[in-house]
C-alpha cells in the first residue's frame, strides 16, 4: 500500500485528478460514508475507462472494508466493480508497482467480498433493492471472476442488456443481436442451480446470484452470454465473448 502522503499521487490520473483527496476523506471519515464512495468510484470509472489511481486506490479500500458494516461493503463492491473491471481492457503489466498495488488491493476485497456472495443475511437483504443487488453481482464478478467478463456485461448495459454485438472472423458481424428474441444462431449455456455456496462454476454463481437478488435485467441474459454463437456466414461456432471481444476491439 502506498501511503497518501507519496509523490505518486501527483502522476497518477482519474477522471477528476483528484481521487487522492477523495480516498482521503473517505478514510478519515468526512463527509457521508456512501456518497464519498459513490464520488471516489465515479472518479475511478468514469465512461469504463481505467484510471492509473485505481490500483493505488483498492489497497486502501481493503485497508477500510473490514471496518465497514456487511451493507457498507456491498455498496463499495457494487460502486467500484467497473473500476475494477476498466482493468480488463488493459491489463497492467506484471513486475510493476501498479500491477502489484492492484493486485494486492484485490486479494484484500476478494476475502471480503466472498463470505458476503454466499451470506443469506446479504442475499435477503439485497432482495427488493433492485439495481443495488444487480450492481453488487457484477462488482463480485468483477472482484472474484473474470474482470473481462464483468466488463462486457457493463458494456452491454448501454443496451440494459437487451442486445449485443458480435463479429466472426471470417467478416461477418451484427451489432444488434437480440438478447430478448434471441436468434437460432445463438446457442445458450445449459446453467445449473445455484446451490449458494459454491463459487466454482462463474456463470451458475452469477446466475444464481442474480435470481436470488430477483434481478430481471441481467439474469435472463447470462445463459446467453455464457452460451455459443454458430456464424451464419461461415458456420463457426465460438463463444459468444469471443463474438463479443472480436466486435468491441474493431470498433
Ligand atoms: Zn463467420
Amino acid at each position: 500500500m502506498i501511503s497518501l502522503e507519496s509523490p505518486i499521487w501527483k502522476e497518477l490520473s482519474s477522471a477528476g485528478n483528484d481521487a487522492d483527496r477523495l480516498l482521503r476523506d473517505l478514510i478519515e471519515s468526512r463527509g457521508e460514508l456512501r456518497e464519498a464512495i459513490g464520488i471516489l468510484a465515479e472518479d475511478l470509472s468514469h465512461q469504463l475507462t481505467y484510471y492509473s489511481a485505481t490500483a493505488y486506490v483498492l489497497p486502501h479500500l481493503a485497508a477500510l472494508c473490514p471496518s465497514l458494516s456487511k451493507r457498507d461493503k456491498v455498496y463499495l463492491i457494487a460502486q467500484m466493480g467497473a473500476a475494477i473491471a476498466a482493468e480488463a481492457v488493459e491489463p497492467l503489466e506484471p513486475d510493476t508497482e501498479a500491477y502489484r498495488e492492484f493486485h494486492e488491493g484485490l486479494a484484500g476485497l476478494r476475502r471480503e467480498v466472498m463470505p458476503l456472495l454466499t451470506d443469506p443475511e446479504v442475499h435477503t437483504q439485497l432482495r427488493g433493492e433492485g439495481e443495488l443487488g444487480t450492481m453488487f453481482s457484477l462488482g463480485a464478478l468483477a472482484v472474484v471472476g473474470d474482470r473481462k467478463h464483468a466488463y462486457d456485461l457493463w458494456y452491454l448495459s448501454g443496451s440494459t442488456w437487451e442486445e449485443g454485438p458480435a463479429a466472426c472472423e471470417c467478416g461477418w458481424d451484427d451489432e444488434t443481436i437480440s438478447f430478448t428474441e434471441p436468434p437460432k444462431f445463438l446457442k445458450p449455456a445449459q446453467v445449473g442451480q445455484w446451490d449458494g455456496q459454491s463459487l466454482e462454476n462463474e456463470a451458475v454463481w452469477l446466475h444464481g446470484l442474480l435470481s436470488l437478488l430477483d434481478d430481471e435485467m441481467i439474469a435472463p441474459v447470462i445463459p446467453l452470454v455464457y452460451g455459443f454463437g454458430v456464424c451464419p456466414k461461415c458456420g463457426r461456432r465460438e463463444p459468444y465473448w469471443a463474438w463479443m471481444d472480436r466486435f468491441v476491439e474493431d470498433c
